[in-house]
Order: structure tokens, then sequence, then C-alpha cells
């Protein structure tokens, strides 16, 4: 955080960027932590709020449709096969926008964010990987106003999203596409650095990780070889204080107000997961659709008592040795949940978890600060006392 700057969300603050702009004027409202609007901010995008009766709704939010896709060709050096900075680069192209919202790394540090307003597909390109850190997208809304910038795609996560959407009819613009990734356990620089020390045999020459569809982390050295390590080996004791209160008091995983979803969650190892809300979201698509290999979603397993079993090991802190977590890897691994379950399950465990530490950390905005859908899925497992 810069030198006297201020965050009115304190200590849960995530630094998405919007109080180093001149937007801060609307925090109050806009503020994802401070205030959440699900509700409000999905008529607005998306014409009509999540159906709570319809389960794949209640978890993944307003959807038109769902895929899993690849770039055909994919794009080198980006997380996955590069779909996200492929549909910024052909948006810029096709004249769709005059700027993307992107974020590229600093010269000094791989994984410190520079947001930017990419003006060539050459700057989107740069912006492409995960700078898997809080990064403060929305202060180059500061360069809006003079900068002739009229139609704007912004790639974001769930809480610069809801910032955003919260002052998009305040902002100089004719146009604004939203293209969101889904987003959990994020950290500082600082937390980062211990998340990879505790997790990595050389935390220093990690380039690039991702926790995988097969319940592992897969980190990439920067000698090209790359390390897998089982979830379920990680030290939980070590690591509870690592994510940033931010995002132990996030609910929106799967970036509710984004016209288009780009993650891999919901998608079989090895391929990408797509969300489409609306139609915005579809022209986005269609940028790229001639590029992809598409499929339909998928979902195979229950992951109900395997959450159930995750939040009780959780709350107790239990580190498995290495040789057990590599048998309860493999076994999960084989019969585990796939495809949409997958992601319901990541999501169960997330929200669990979350709902757990806001109540333990901030009892007065807990009723609240938990959005419905959210206390619904909760409300299906047993929770520790808090
Ligand atoms: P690329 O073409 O490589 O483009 C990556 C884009 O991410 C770039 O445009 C860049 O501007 C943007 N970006 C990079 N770092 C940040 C940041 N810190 N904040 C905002 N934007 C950023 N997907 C899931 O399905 N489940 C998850 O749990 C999940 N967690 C994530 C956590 C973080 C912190 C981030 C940044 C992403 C997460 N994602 C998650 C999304 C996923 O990892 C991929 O980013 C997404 O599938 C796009 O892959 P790609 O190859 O198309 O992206
Ligand atoms: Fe300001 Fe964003 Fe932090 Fe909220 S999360 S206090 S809007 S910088």
């Amino acid at each position: 955080m810069p030198a006297g700057a201020t965050r009115p969300a304190r200590d849960i603050c995530s630094d998405c960027g919007l109080c180093d702009s001149r937007w801060v004027a609307y925090v109050r409202r806009a503020c994802a932590f401070l205030h959440q609007g699900f509700e409000a901010m999905e008529q607005a995008a998306h014409g009509r709020s999540r159906d709570l009766e319809n389960e794949d709704e209640l978890y993944f939010g307003v959807s038109r449709t769902m895929a899993t896709a690849r770039l055909r060709q994919p794009l080198e050096g980006a997380q996955w096969t590069g779909i996200v900075s492929r549909i910024g680069v052909r948006a810029l192209e096709s004249g769709l926008v005059d700027a993307v919202l992107c974020v590229q790394q600093s010269p000094d540090d791989r994984f410190t964010p520079v947001p930017i307003l990419a003006r060539t597909p050459e700057q989107v390109l740069a912006a492409r990987v995960n700078k898997p850190t809080l990064s403060p997208n929305l202060k180059v809304l500061e360069q809006l106003p003079g900068s002739g910038i009229r139609r704007l795609l912004a790639i974001g996560v769930g809480c610069q999203v809801q910032a955003l959407r919260a002052v998009q009819n305040t902002l100089p613009l004719d146009q604004l596409y939203v293209l969101g990734l889904p987003c959990v356990d994020n950290v500082s620089r600082a937390g980062l650095q211990t998340f990879l020390e505790s997790s990595s045999r050389s935390p220093d020459t990690v380039v690039h990780y991702e926790f995988m569809q097969d319940f592992r982390i897969h980190f990439r050295h920067s000698d090209g070889s790359t390390e897998t390590v089982p979830f379920f080996g990680l030290d939980t004791p070590r690591l509870k204080d690592v994510f940033a209160p931010s995002c132990l008091s996030c609910f929106d995983y799967t970036n509710a107000g984004a016209d288009l979803v780009v993650g891999y969650m919901g998608a079989e190892f090895g391929r990408q997961w797509l969300v489409v809300r609306n139609g915005l979201g579809e022209q986005l698509l269609d940028l790229v659709r001639p590029e992809l290999d598409m499929a339909p979603v998928t979902s195979r397993g229950d992951r109900r008592a395997a959450v159930q079993q995750g939040i009780d090991a959780y709350d107790k802190a239990v580190k498995l040795p290495r040789w057990l977590a590599e048998l309860v890897g493999a076994v999960v691994q084989r019969i585990g949940p796939k495809g949409l379950e997958y992601a319901r399950f990541s999501i169960d465990s997330h929200f669990t978890r979350n709902a757990l530490w806001v109540r333990r950390h901030h009892p007065e905005i807990a009723e609240r600060h938990i959005p419905a859908f959210a206390q619904r899925i909760v409300s299906r497992y047993r929770l520790p006392s808090t």
C-alpha cells in the first residue's frame, strides 16, 4: 500500500487499486469488502440475478453457456493455453476496444504486478501468465480521462470486477467489456515467499505455479523443469496465515460480475473452463472461437465426504507426512471429483473455510458480508464451532 493511502476496508482490503484513483469517492458502496451487492451487480450486468434454485447458477453464477476449451495453438508462456491473452489481442486487432486493462510484471521481479492500459497486442502479450499476488488493477482508471480510450476490455479477478462494476456508469467510457478470472488464495508478495519456501524444493527458481485439477500444485522452474506437490502435503499450520485476509473473506470465486469467465476449475485436467454470462461475453468469445478446440462441460464423482473431511483437517491444521500425502493424492486423483464436480469441491472447501474465518475474525460483519448463495452452500456442511 502506498504511504499515506487510506484503505477503508483496512485489514481485509485486497488492494484492488480503486482507492488509488479519483473513484475512491465511491469506495463506501464500491469496495467488495465494505458492501456486498451481488444481486444488484448481476442484475445490472446480466439483466437478472442468479437463480438460487438452479444448482449450476447457485455455484457458478448467471450463465448462458459453459464449455471447456483449449487454444489449438497454445500461447507460449501463458498460464494455461492463453485464451485470455488471445481474446485481449483480438479485441484490439478487431477494433472492438481501444485498450485492454491487464497486468504486466515488474522488470525486477516476475511476481510483482504492474497493471497497465495496453494499447497494442504486444503489450497485452507481455501481460500473459498469472502474477499470483494482490494487484492494484483499478489504479489505472486514473489514466482514462483524456486518454482517448472510449471502449475498454478489463481483465480482472472478482474483487476488482465488483468495484469496477460499481463505478462503471461514472467512467468516461462508451463501452466496457469484462473478462473475469476465477480467483482464490491470493497473497501479498511477502506471503508468496512464505508459500514458495514451505512448498517447493527450490523456491527461488519458481517462475510459474498453479493448483491443478489433479489435486497437485505444479511448479515450473527457470531451467524448464516441473515439480508437483500434492495438496494434501501442504504445510497447513504454516500456511494458514499466508493467504491474504481479503481472500479469506471473499465469496466471489467465480467472478460473478464478468461478462465472460475463463478459468480451469470446471474443466478436466489440461483444458480451460468458459462461462458466458451475457451477450457481451458471447462477443468476446466469438473473437477466438475459430481458434478453439471446444467441448461440453462434464462432471464426475461426489465431492461431499471429501469436503467435510477437509473442513475438519484444515481446522485442526493437520499436516500429513509426505508419503501419506502422496498416497491420499493418488487415490483422490483416481476416484475423486472431476470437471464441474471438482469446481464444486473447490468452491465448497473455500466457502466453508472463509465463512468460518469471517465468523471468527469479523463476527460483526458476517451476516451481511456472506452472500445468500454462499450461506446456502455453507449450510450443507457441519462447521467447527466459532
Ligand atoms: P493468460 O493468457 O496467461 O493471461 C493471464 C491474464 O491474467 C493476463 O491477462 C493478466 O492481465 C491477468 N492477471 C495476471 N495476474 C493477475 C492478478 N494478480 N490480478 C488480476 N489479473 C491478473 N482459475 C481457476 O479456475 N481456479 C482458481 O482457483 C484460480 N485462481 C487464480 C488466482 C489468481 C491470483 C489468478 C491471477 C488467476 C486464477 N485463476 C484461477 C485463473 C487461471 O489461473 C488463469 O489465469 C486463467 O485460466 C487464464 O489462463 P490463460 O492461459 O488464458 O491466461
Ligand atoms: Fe479500496 Fe479496493 Fe482496498 Fe476496498 S479493496 S479498500 S476499494 S483498495
